[in-house]
């Protein structure tokens, strides 16, 4: 199977960090960034295809409006790029920490369809309803994307670890300032992208 950006998890997705006692949800950004891997969970844009970082945004799976007691809870919290954010709005969707996306949706990497997303099941139907996922605009770009990517593959290997690979400037989660009050799972600090990168054992692309 080659190389495709838009392949959504094979499992539901299992926190790595928990951070807690910030005095604003935004002060998660670096661990959401690095939980989620650069990458919108909803649309699987990354953070290296953007203009700015202000495209991504976090997101509160129940909304604000609805629990406003989780507005800085951090397993309420996810990283998705403006667009599906402000599709969601205050919608309950299928949560990436409950299903597996994978198991939900798929994108098509071959054939006549390249770039088209289809459900694979009834949450899935209302993820790509509810995101336009599956909107003219989006899918074509898919499919820009894809042939792209899968061209810099074969015909220049720099440019497509650019493009598949990890930002730069990856987050220090033991130097971010400000700290978080606690953390439960003080170990995921240890399989940070940022420490992976410090060890060398950063992988060139990720998927
Ligand atoms: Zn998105």
């Amino acid at each position: 199977m080659s190389v495709s950006p838009f392949r959504y998890p094979s499992t539901a997705h299992v926190r790595r960090h928990g951070p807690a006692g910030y005095s604003t949800y935004q002060q998660f950004r670096p661990w959401l960034r690095d939980e989620f891997c650069f990458r919108c969970v909803y649309c699987l844009r990354r953070e290296v295809w953007a203009f700015q970082d202000s495209d991504f945004e976090l997101d509160h799976d129940v909304a604000r409006s609805i629990a406003p007691e989780l507005c800085r809870d951090y397993t309420n919290l996810v990283y998705a790029c403006h667009n599906c954010n402000k599709r969601k709005g205050s919608k309950r969707l299928p949560s990436v920490s409950d299903v597996a996306y994978g198991a939900c949706m798929e994108v098509a990497t071959s054939g006549t369809s390249v770039g088209e997303i289809h459900a694979l099941n009834d949450d899935g139907v209302r993820l790509i309803d509810e995101l336009s996922l599956d909107g003219e605009k989006i899918t074509a770009t898919r499919r820009r994307y894809i042939e792209m990517i899968r061209s810099l593959e074969k015909n220049d290997r720099p440019l497509f670890l650019v493009w598949m690979g990890f930002p730069e400037g990856l987050p220090d989660l033991l130097g971010v300032h400000p700290q978080p009050v606690s953390n439960s799972l003080p170990a995921g600090i240890l399989q940070s992208w940022f420490a992976k990168k410090m060890r060398g054992a950063l992988p060139e692309i990720f998927e």
